[in-house]
């Protein structure tokens, strides 16, 4: 699904297929997690693939590696340039782009001198697909913001999004919806929440939280839209009585809730706020904008 005997990958400073790149099996990432790593989304468009938002997601690898301590000696234009390289080496147009920079050899609790960068891509329909999700309020809290760096993207807490998915998933429900430590809502397993009520949405803050590009692209286009989004602490309670709910992420894009353990919404899907956003976001992320920065190969 992800490659096949044609997929082309980047691996540190070459191109090479998919099938034929190898990694070594003493990666202190393979051992203990710690790597870090983006989603980014390409779409077509008649102009040729738009990668969205690639500043903010490169940006974000780059703090991640920072926080992480791991050596990562590419900027933001030289990892963008190489994502439309590799969108253009595989054919492809509308496309989930994963970097991935993982560590050398390395057994100690300390990061390794060396760190490896994987670029790969592949086609992937919305992570949650269409139909609008089930949602169940996980018994896993988020990690605690003490405990790492939460505002990076870290191989390692993807433990706690596959403990929470594959709970949600044999309770019968489509996703998980994590709290933090105080049991206020954090978010979910790879997306961030927003509900609405009484015409106004809430998400919240960020502390707790990854602060997802797509989170903070609802912020804009609600901005442009005149619609009010409120940044509080709010408990699964709070969110039975709501109007509507959505995820938001890079492979979910803006994605509808059914329900939160078991209650449903006051409105259907088509009447809500998040519905209009997520018409907005799709005509956003295919527009050729200043959003979108392509280099000339
Ligand atoms: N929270 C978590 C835990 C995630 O993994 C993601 C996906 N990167 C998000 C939120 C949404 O972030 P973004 O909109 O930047 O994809």
């Amino acid at each position: 699904m992800y490659y096949n005997n044609d997929t082309i990958v980047y691996l540190d400073g070459a191109w090479k297929k998919a099938s034929e790149a190898t990694t070594g099996l003493f990666a202190q990432t393979l051992h203990y997690g710690n790597g870090v790593f983006e989603g980014i989304r390409s779409y077509g468009t008649p102009d040729g693939p738009q990668i969205f938002k690639p500043k903010e997601h490169y940006e974000r690898l780059l703090y991640s590696a920072k926080a992480m301590h791991i050596p990562l000696s590419y900027t933001v234009h030289e990892l963008t340039v190489l994502s439309y390289e590799l969108l253009k080496k595989n054919n492809l147009q509308d496309a989930y782009i994963r970097p991935l920079v993982f560590q050398a050899e390395n057994m100690a609790l300390q990061p390794a001198p060396r760190s490896h960068l994987l670029l790969c891509a592949w086609e992937w329909e919305k992570y949650l697909g269409e139909k609008q999700v089930r949602v169940m309020t996980s018994s896993y809290q988020r990690p605690n913001p003490r405990s790492t760096h939460i505002q990076a993207k870290i191989v390692g807490h993807y433990t706690n999004s596959i403990l929470a998915t594959t709970e949600a998933k044999a309770a019968g429900y489509d996703e998980a919806l994590l709290l933090d430590a105080q049991g206020y809502v954090a978010e979910g397993p790879g997306a961030n929440f927003f509900y609405e009520k009484n015409g106004v949405l809430y998400t919240c803050p960020l502390g707790n939280i990854l602060s997802g590009i797509t989170r903070q692209t609802i912020f804009e286009l609600a901005k442009d839209l005149d619609y009010v989004i409120i940044e509080k602490k709010f408990t699964p309670s709070d969110v039975y009585k709501a109007d509507g709910a959505f995820f938001t992420g890079t492979a979910a894009e803006v994605a509808p809730i059914e329900s939160l353990d078991g209650h449903s919404f006051n409105k259907p899907w088509q009447n809500t706020i998040g519905y209009k956003l997520a018409g907005h976001y799709q005509d956003l992320v295919r527009r050729h904008s200043t959003n979108f920065f392509q280099p000339a190969y």
